[in-house]
């Protein structure tokens, strides 16, 4: 009877049409057949990774308005066939442009399961098994910081994350602010490194420092902020009478990959009574492995530690955490006990409702996906995964070091960051000099056109402190081989020698 599903429209399947059960399975299965169809050719190495249009054509090509009577579902399947056919495909194994790549298959489920289940996060009156499931996640994550106690929360993204954390410390340290607002803090005064992510100050700025007075620290050779540097900043606002509060210490920046060295910010910290968040966003996911958390060696130091499983451990986006070694303080910073919410006197422990925890009211469950993924790999699963991550990056470094003619290694990579200039013909011959440098970065423009055009590979860039333009590849999707690896470096060639 559901055969000409294509002509029915909304309001033949539920929630409308009450009778509508065969109209609606087989709607959806028709939608699960595109989800199929789009993962098998993500997966297909020999599939394109976008089909590039500038953004007039791309306007022309779809249709995207919004109609006065409802489409068919027929209509509504092409839709969404089209929308995929012309989306980037993030997960498939030569997209190395973003710390976000890959298509896990059980985040995925979460994620489709997560949809269907739709609640709000905010209390265990509607989320039962989210609040437990994000509860027992959580814990576990604190495990591998090495928190004993603690308490930890999603966000939405690693940079309100990282907010969270500022909002907090100041909680702790001034807790009047909360009733009196500015006129209860002294002039706080915060340091991140010059390669930090730019949601530090984006923090500052919103939360009564002022981007003025978030000093940025310099860095060594190869991206970690300098110790000698920051104490020497800690100094010079205590001449300026005003408090050093917060230094942002991070753990895998998101250009170079390099890790701020902890232990010593950490005892600098405690001489001085400064809060230590750490910004994991990225290199979080290194705890999961024996081989690589000496990265984060003294990270249970920290107070505070931001880390996005979306990033290195491939759970579908977004997923954000924000986590704190003592308990109580995102509750008492933000807590507003809005009563026709966290009603006092529930018939349950009202402890469960962790939405007043955070300055949002409605949250999205992103903890279904995680905890979904680590049941089916565990712990070892990740270990695995964040190795394999880590020994691709280190094969694609150790090719690239057999054709130095070809590839420039900017540094050694600390993560799986790895950053080069692709050197084309003409320039091979030459000296490594500010203008052949100069050259390259040019070059390193030219060839992602060419990247993005052909639709074969996608590796981003950008300039960096003196450097101009180079590429920044990135392996975080598990699907990548070493004959990905090597597909990159030939691809590379073949588009841009003679450039
Ligand atoms: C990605 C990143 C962030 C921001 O995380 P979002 O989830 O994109 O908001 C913060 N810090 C670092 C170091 C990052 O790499």
């Amino acid at each position: 009877m559901a055969d000409n599903i294509e002509t029915l429209g909304h309001e033949d399947i539920y929630p409308i049409n009450k009778d509508g059960k065969e109209q609606t399975r087989a709607f959806l299965m028709k939608v699960v057949e595109i989800l199929l169809e789009y993962i098998d050719e993500e997966n297909d190495r020999k599939s394109k990774i976008l089909d590039f249009k500038m953004p007039e054509e791309l306007e022309q090509i779809l249709d995207l308005d919004i109609p006065q009577k409802g489409l068919p579902l027929g209509q509504l399947l092409k839709d969404c066939r089209s929308t995929l056919k012309w989306q980037v495909k993030t997960g498939h194994p030569h997209y190395f442009n973003q710390l976000s790549s890959g298509l896990d298959i059980l985040s995925l489920a979460g994620e489709w399961l997560t949809s269907a289940a739709n609640t709000n996060m905010f209390t265990y009156e509607i989320a039962p098994v989210f609040i437990l499931m994000e509860n027992v996640v959580l814990k576990e994550m604190r495990k591998f910081l090495g928190f004993v106690h603690g308490d930890s929360i999603l966000a939405p993204g690693g940079s309100l994350a990282n907010m969270y954390a500022l909002m907090g410390a100041r909680h702790k340290m001034f807790p009047n602010y909360k009733k009196l607002g500015l006129k209860a803090l002294p002039q706080l005064v915060m340091y991140t490194s010059i390669d930090s992510h730019y949601s530090a100050m984006g923090a500052a700025a919103s939360c009564g420092l002022g981007t003025d007075n978030v000093i940025q620290i310099d860095v060594d050779e190869i991206g970690r902020m300098r110790v000698d540097k920051l104490e020497e900043a800690v100094l010079a606002t205590k001449a300026r009478g005003q408090v050093p509060f917060f230094v942002n210490c991070t753990c895998g920046t998101t250009v170079v990959g390099a890790f701020d060295p902890i232990i010593p910010i950490a005892e600098l910290c405690q001489k001085y009574g400064i809060w230590l968040h750490i910004d994991a966003a990225w290199g979080g996911g290194v705890l999961l492995s024996k081989k690589h958390r000496r990265l984060m060696e003294g990270v249970e130091r920290a107070n505070s530690v931001t880390w996005n499983p979306h990033k290195l451990m491939g759970t579908h986006l977004q997923c954000s955490s924000i986590h704190f070694k003592q308990d109580g303080i995102l509750l008492g910073c933000n807590q507003m006990c809005a009563e026709y919410l966290f009603q006092q006197d529930k018939h349950y422990d009202v402890s469960f409702d962790t939405g007043d925890k955070v300055p949002q009211c409605g949250r999205r469950n992103d903890i279904f996906k995680l905890w979904l993924m680590w049941r089916g790999k565990g712990n070892e699963g990740f270990e695995q995964h964040i190795d394999h991550l880590f020994a691709m990056s280190d094969y694609l470094v150790q090719r690239m070091k057999e054709m130095p003619e070809k590839f420039h290694l900017i540094q050694e990579p600390e993560m799986v960051n790895v950053l080069f200039w692709y050197i084309p013909e003409r320039l091979r011959d030459q000296p490594d000099t500010k203008e052949r440098n100069a050259e390259l970065g040019r070059i390193t423009a030219q060839l992602k056109a060419r990247m993005m055009t052909t639709g074969s590979l996608m590796i981003t860039y950008q300039p960096l402190r003196h450097l101009p333009n180079f590429f920044r590849n990135i392996v975080s999707n598990a699907a990548v081989k070493k004959e990905d690896i090597d597909f990159l470096l030939a691809e590379l060639d073949r588009l841009g020698h003679d450039l």
